[in-house]
């Protein structure tokens, strides 16, 4: 089985000036195919081969874990964005939101906090687990929470690739900038 790079649900420059077209053009047009690429071919021929994507992430570790868990990440990251989505979260999880951080708007700077303290390559994420508990969590280069059994709802990536052409240095304007790109009606049926 080979892994095919899922088309973006908007137009390249449908994100601008959040993230520009020409951060997509690398992002998602190179560095995301090229783990998804590589990937293909680690598995080729391999007890992988025919394995979900999550269960390859679960079962691998150095260079096939890293091409996965990336794979999987940045698909998951492109899909949370909708310039015309839901700007902020409602029902079941807005009230755990709001139960567990005091509101929406603190849970934003804890989120944005995690991202930013996050020394290095990695991910800022918002996950869930069985009970439906939510938790905030920095991960170093691919790392992902599917290996702390818990189910990803949010992800920020912050490697440098994904804000440097249209940021520089300023990871924090990028982290605080991308709320307004996340629909939240994707966030909340990842949650149900
Ligand atoms: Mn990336």
């Amino acid at each position: 089985m080979k892994f095919t790079q899922p088309k973006l649900p908007y137009a390249q420059d449908a994100l601008a000036p959040i993230i520009s077209p020409t951060t997509i053009e690398y992002h998602y047009g190179k560095h995301e195919r090229a783990y998804i690429d590589t990937l293909n071919k680690l598995i080729e021929g391999t007890e992988y081969e025919d394995m979900p994507l999550e269960e390859i992430i679960l079962k691998s570790d150095g260079k096939l874990f890293n091409n996965a868990a990336q794979a999987w990440n940045h698909i998951f990251y492109f899909f949370q964005f909708n310039p015309d989505g839901m700007k902020e979260p409602s029902g079941k999880l807005r009230e755990k939101i709001d139960e567990q951080f005091g509101s929406f708007d603190e849970f934003k700077k804890k989120f944005e906090e995690a991202g930013t303290t996050l020394f290095g390559s990695g991910w800022v994420w918002l996950s869930a687990d069985t009970d439906g508990t939510l938790f905030i969590t920095q991960s170093q280069n691919a790392g992902t929470p599917l290996t702390q059994n818990l189910r990803p709802l949010l992800t920020f990536d912050v490697w440098e690739h994904a804000y440097y052409l249209d940021y520089q240095n300023l990871r924090g304007e990028y982290l605080h900038n991308l709320w307004d790109i996340v629909d939240w009606n994707i966030i909340e049926r990842r949650y149900i």
